[in-house]
């Protein structure tokens, strides 16, 4: 059976669900439910104290309404379950208005049970009156001597004293009014009928109740504790039409704000607590005017609270979420926070919060996927060693290609380079590149980096037969070596303008070289300085940042105008300066880059390549891209739109770190007056300037004027009026420090908790 509960509050902050929501069993069928019975199958379950309809008619003749006034035994007995189970059952037919002077009828057996209590009370007061004259008259008995007289005097207010009945209620009494209690309560549930036991003499029957001493409640609520929670409920029920009519009513001012604290305060029955906390969370949040807790009573309340946070109950944490959002509510009184930085234990409370923001966390691996339309395409890095290698190769190519072309073979001019002495160092990558090839491709793409075309060049073919075998001699090679005739048949096919031959020197010698090619002068490594400055002579002479800055000025910036445009490559930076040129420079060592990036998605292929890298859009993260953290959640709730907002105890710590952090600082500035009357004005100057020149009534601003003077006497007052200022600006400092010494572990749960803590902590932060 599911209920609908009216809010017990108008706030508009959501307070921790009410508890005792389970249906009170009657005592003829709490043994069938505590056979295993489940709740669903309560509303369907027959019992033989279900009314029919004839029975609920309305109207001033009512069976069950004439029987419960009838006043005689039977006839209520028979009434009483009846009504019980329909207002349990039919919670939306039962209304209380279809019956005349229903609540009065209601009302007539717990009048009966309270007035057998104030009997009680006054048998109690009575026996303890006496208690003390005769333990004071012992004592009198003990001192005097000549004691006769006293014992005179004292016998007959015994012999008077002794005829008071030791007052007991029988126990129809209880139960009918137990029972009366329960229908009022589950009626009260839907707000008609809450707004109708407002309104009737049912209130002075809740005042006559709570004006019983505090000690002696506790009692009745240890002895027989249902009529109690019955009040306690039909109190949250009608609190949101109460207050606001009976606000200014002392008698119900004094349940608020002294009989309840008190319970609250003593009471070590969990369901006492958790009846009694929702009643003052509501009082607090309502109406600020109206609650003034006695001094004493304040004091006990907000230790007693601080004590309770500290009890790790079982899930759910009922009490404890309870006596959090209490604290919130006091803490929303500046007054009520400022007692409670004042408390010698603030630190030792500041410590038993803090370990509430761990309530209920976890610890969990957030993992942040990029979104869809931050993904960009995954590009082979242009600076990186595969691009440059594979664009070296092309150099090389067209190089040999253009050379070819000018060897005296095909009718050239012939070609006129330097060669080296040995055969170059090639990349690491360019290495394992031909390692992994097969013959014949191997050897002439080994050739094609190694050699260059030079018509004056002579190698011998046992210089050529050695470098290709000590190339090829590695365990990475995954084709055996050719021989030395095969290879040198391979010349003709990677340079086609060289050939192998025998040649004669002067002495007559013969030897066996290959003419027309020669090893390519420098290393891969001493390529990164090749002089890309356009049409340049001699592009490889430069191997190191500083020949080829050398290189460029002696050969290119010759003129005494320097060029207009930067000429380095496809660059067309205008003007040019040495500091542009500079930027081309490569550095000595060169930089590790990963070999692949990437790059936004509308950026075209061609433009990759290109050294105008300005107008390029910003490259997003790659698809694969993961972000992986370690972090803790807490408790939250997901609102629409709102994404998901925190919720559960460790909010509720925050709210309190908040406001107590807030009162903390706006007190420590306050310590100073001038700053005060200083704010004050400014405070006014600003409302005056937010009228925007309206004309306002002179008797409004007067009292505007008035309201604001009271309220920094107010202020100046509660100051001075302090009987111990000092220590209290001891204490405040105190409070100060604990926050200071709080920093680190808050900042932790700002940096850590993922379910938006961080987002109330802020000013709990700076000091
Ligand atoms: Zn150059
Ligand atoms: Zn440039």
């Amino acid at each position: 059976m599911s209920r609908v509960f009216p809010p017990v509050a108008t706030s508009s902050r959501q307070i921790a669900p009410l508890p005792h929501h389970q249906p009170q069993p009657q005592h003829q069928y709490q043994a069938q439910l505590a056979q295993g019975q489940s709740q669903q199958s309560n509303s369907s379950r027959w019992t033989p104290y279900a009314p029919n309809i004839i029975e609920l008619y309305p109207g001033p003749k009512n069976r069950l309404f004439l029987s419960l006034r009838s006043g005689i035994g039977e006839e209520v007995d028979y009434a009483l379950p009846k009504l019980v189970v329909a207002s349990f059952n039919e919670i939306d037919k039962f209304k209380l208005e279809t019956w005349v002077d229903s609540v009065s009828a209601l009302k007539e057996w717990p009048e009966k049970w309270i007035e057998g209590l104030e009997l009680e009370v006054a048998s109690q007061e009575l026996r303890k009156s006496r208690r003390q004259s005769s333990s004071q008259s012992k004592l009198l008995r003990q001192q005097d001597t000549n004691g006769a007289t006293d014992d005179d005097i004292q016998a007959p207010r015994e012999l008077a004293l002794s005829v008071v009945p030791e007052w007991t209620l029988p126990q129809s009494t209880i139960d009918r009014a137990t029972n009366s209690l329960l229908v009022l309560r589950n009626a009260s549930f839907t707000n008609t009928n809450a707004k109708i036991i407002c309104r009737t003499s049912f209130l002075e029957f809740l005042i006559r109740f709570f004006s019983l001493p505090t000690s002696y409640l506790l009692e009745v609520s240890l002895r027989t504790p249902e009529p109690i929670h019955h009040i306690l409920n039909i109190l949250q029920s009608i609190f949101p039409f109460l207050v606001p009519n009976h606000a200014n009513d002392p008698r119900i001012q004094r349940i608020f704000n002294v009989v309840l604290p008190e319970l609250l305060i003593h009471t070590r029955d969990q369901a006492m607590i958790q009846n009694i906390l929702p009643l003052l969370i509501s009082n607090l949040s309502i109406s600020n005017n109206h609650n003034l807790f006695p001094y004493s009573t304040l004091q006990e309340l907000i230790s007693h609270l601080l004590n309770l946070i500290v009890l790790r109950p079982t899930s759910p944490p009922v009490i404890l979420d309870l006596s959090l959002d209490l604290l919130i509510s006091l803490t929303q009184n500046t007054n009520y926070c400022k007692q409670i930085l004042l408390s010698p234990e603030f630190s030792a409370h500041l410590k038993s919060l803090l370990a509430l923001l761990d309530y209920d966390a976890r610890q969990t691996q957030a993992t942040w996927e990029n979104p869809q339309h931050l993904t960009g395409k995954v590009i082979r890095n242009p600076a990186g060693e595969f691009v440059r290698n594979e664009n070296s190769q092309k150099r090389r190519k067209l190089q040999r290609e253009l050379n070819q072309r000018q060897m005296e073979i095909y009718g050239g001019p012939g070609v006129r380079v330097e060669v080296g002495e040995k055969a170059p160092a090639l990349s690491k990558q360019i290495q394992e590149r031909l390692y992994a090839m097969r013959e014949p491709t191997r050897s002439i793409a080994w050739m094609h980096e190694i050699f260059i075309y030079s018509s004056t060049s002579q190698l011998l073919q046992v210089t050529f037969w050695h470098a290709y075998r000590d190339f090829f001699q590695n365990p990475s090679t995954i084709d055996p070596l050719l021989s030395a005739s095969e290879v040198i048949k391979n010349v003709t096919v990677a340079f086609p303008g060289a050939m192998a031959k025998v040649w004669t020197d002067e002495m007559g010698g013969q030897k066996f070289v290959i003419a027309g090619m020669g090893f390519r002068k420098g290393s891969d490594d001493q390529e990164r300085f090749t002089c890309l400055w356009q049409n340049c002579p001699s592009p490889h002479s430069p191997t190191d940042p500083k020949s080829l800055l050398a290189h460029i000025q002696a050969t290119h910036l010759t003129t005494s105008q320097p060029p207009l445009r930067c000429q380095w490559a496809d660059c067309t930076q205008m003007p040019f300066t040495l500091s542009h040129l500079l930027t081309h420079l490569p550095s000595s060592h060169p930089t590790p880059v990963p070999e692949v990036i990437t790059s936004h998605p509308s950026t075209p292929d061609v433009q990759i390549s290109q050294s105008s890298v300005t107008s390029r859009l910003v490259p997003p993260l790659a698809r694969p891209f993961k972000l992986h953290f370690a972090a803790t959640t807490t408790p939250t709730e997901s609102t629409q739109g709102q994404g998901r907002i925190p919720v559960g105890t460790a909010l509720l710590t925050c709210l309190i770190l908040r406001n107590l952090a807030k009162t903390l600082k706006a007190e420590l500035n306050l310590l100073d007056v001038d700053l005060i009357r200083e704010k004050e004005s400014q405070k006014k100057k600003n409302a005056l300037e937010e009228r925007f020149g309206l004309p306002i009534p002179e008797n409004v601003l007067k009292e505007e004027e008035k309201e604001e003077q009271d309220e920094l006497n107010d202020k100046l007052r509660n100051q001075f009026n302090q009987q111990d200022e000092i220590q209290n600006r001891e204490r405040l400092n105190k409070a100060r420090n604990a926050f200071v010494s709080a920093q680190e572990r808050l900042r932790e749960v700002v940096e850590q908790n993922i379910s938006g803590l961080a987002g109330y902590l802020g000013e709990s932060l700076g000091w």
